[in-house]
């Protein structure tokens, strides 16, 4: 019907549009939800539809998505656009392997392992660590805890779960914790929320002392999901004194580094996840801090019969040449899988550790010119602290949920707005590692621009207190 390399010249072409767009317009013009439908043509129909008129339903698209890679992005927990990962995914399309057996991907069993081989490396397990690229940081936290599950009440593979199991998390955690426990036969109820201190970390005593009430009670203390940079605040989990715990009971720890369980690739952050090496599992997503297209998740076990034992089972139409250690499908959750190897390695590949770390570093420096900005502004509350590229604050007393959604719905800069013990306030992450400080500091103008031409958004009650 049509050749690769007229819809590769068609791509190029596509791709100029968007990278123009990503100047001229940095935050997409926005389509109201509700006028979707109406103001593009999105509809499939019997006959087909080719050269001019699809190019420019193409356009139109492109024209009107989010724009991630800009530098007025920070809604979410990634943004920019690492070219030499870009081009290892677009080469991952191309070949379209599926990484289940060597038989299929070849080399790309090679490069997924040497990814993973490192990443244990660093984190400091054993020779006996592997581990395997689920679809996201949710299903990394899922794939731990099913194995937690199993390596407490192995007949559950086979009869169902038999045994009262409970699992441990802090109450600042991600909410993928609360799904998984229910997809994994525990039970939404079967968690136990351990509070957080001031700055939004896991309460190591309070831990210890709800698992010693489980067990007078009759419970099965199985798993405890540490957190590498809480989706809020960034905040780290003390995993060392975690670690005491969880080998005092027995318990499998995971710590859950989606966000920011990368600065293992830096020498002076990575302190933060000091006792990482005792932990039974741990992930971190590529697709956040180190700028991989989505989505890149990894997750290490620190004995890979774990892994093994929960998510192998026999195939023979499958499984027909090479062994275990070629063939990544006795691994991992799905059959067919994406390779999100690839990308990442073309990243890692031309830009050494070093690279990466330096990455790291500049994404902590972001945040500490953030941060500096709004403590030394009185306009400005703060409610993030130290070693996080999350900055929380509120501006001039605004309600940062109005302040958000105006700024979005003006096509001024895409921010989000987060909670923590009773406050709520606007959350700038400093993720995008293309970013300088130059463009931290235009987020803080666009954003006062902006306050000073909506008078409608300073509210009576503000006037009042600061008359006061
Ligand atoms: C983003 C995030 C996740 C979920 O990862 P996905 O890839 O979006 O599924 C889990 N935990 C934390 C702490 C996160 O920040």
């Amino acid at each position: 019907m049509s050749d690769i390399n007229s819809d590769l010249i068609l791509f190029n072409e596509l791709v100029e549009v968007l990278i123009s767009e990503e100047s001229k317009n940095p935050v997409a013009e926005r389509i109201d939800s509700h006028k979707l439908y109406e103001s593009l043509d999105l509809s499939l129909n019997d006959s087909p539809m080719i050269g001019d008129e699809f190019k420019k339903v193409l356009k139109d698209v492109i024209v009107s998505t989010p724009k991630t890679a800009t530098n007025l992005f920070f809604n979410q927990l990634f943004g920019g656009r690492q070219s030499k990962a870009v081009l290892g995914d677009l080469l991952a399309v191309m070949l379209n392997n599926s990484m289940y057996t060597y038989k299929v991907a070849g080399p790309q069993v090679g490069i997924e392992q040497e990814i993973i081989r490192k990443s244990c490396d660093l984190v400091g397990y054993g020779s006996q660590s592997n581990g395997t690229f689920p679809t996201g940081g949710s299903m990394s936290n899922y794939m731990a805890l099913v194995m937690a599950r199993d390596s407490k009440d192995p007949e559950c593979r086979f009869n169902g779960i038999s045994k009262s199991l409970v699992i441990y998390t802090s109450e600042a955690s991600h909410y993928s914790n609360a799904k998984n426990a229910s997809f994994a036969g525990i039970g939404k109820n079967n968690i136990r929320y351990i509070s957080t201190d001031d700055e939004g970390r896991m309460i190591p005593e309070k831990l210890e002392e709800q698992i010693i009430d489980d067990i007078d009670n009759g419970f099965i203390p199985t798993y405890v999901n540490a957190t590498a940079g809480t989706t809020v605040l960034g905040a780290f989990d003390p995993i060392d004194m975690i670690a005491d715990i969880a080998d005092k009971y027995k318990v499998w720890l995971h710590v859950d580094g989606a966000y920011s369980g990368s600065v293992i690739f830096s020498a002076k952050n990575k302190h933060l996840l000091k006792g990482i090496h005792r932990s039974n599992s741990f992930s971190y997503n590529a697709h956040k801090m180190l700028g991989t297209p989505m989505t890149c998740s990894i997750i290490l076990v620190n004995d890979k019969k774990q892994l093994h034992d929960s998510f192998s089972n026999e195939a023979d139409y499958l499984y027909q040449t090479d062994g275990d250690d070629f063939n990544l499908g006795k691994t991992s959750f799905q059959c067919g899988r994406r390779n999100d190897a690839l990308k990442f390695w073309t990243l890692w590949k031309s830009v050494g550790t070093k690279g990466l770390e330096q990455m790291i570093d500049h994404q902590f420096e972001l945040a500490k010119i953030a941060k500096d900005y709004v403590r030394n502004n009185s306009d400005y509350t703060l409610y993030s602290f130290d070693d996080s590229i999350s900055i929380c604050f509120n501006y001039k007393n605004i309600d940062p949920v109005t302040l958000c959604t105006a700024l979005y719905e003006h096509q001024a800069t895409v921010v989000g707005f987060g909670s923590f013990k009773k406050s709520t306030f606007i959350r700038l992450v400093t993720i995008n590692a293309n970013n300088t400080k130059k463009d931290i500091l235009n987020f803080f103008k666009v954003l006062e621009d902006f306050v000073a031409n909506s008078p409608e958004l300073v509210t009576e009650e503000m006037i009042s207190s600061e008359l006061i």
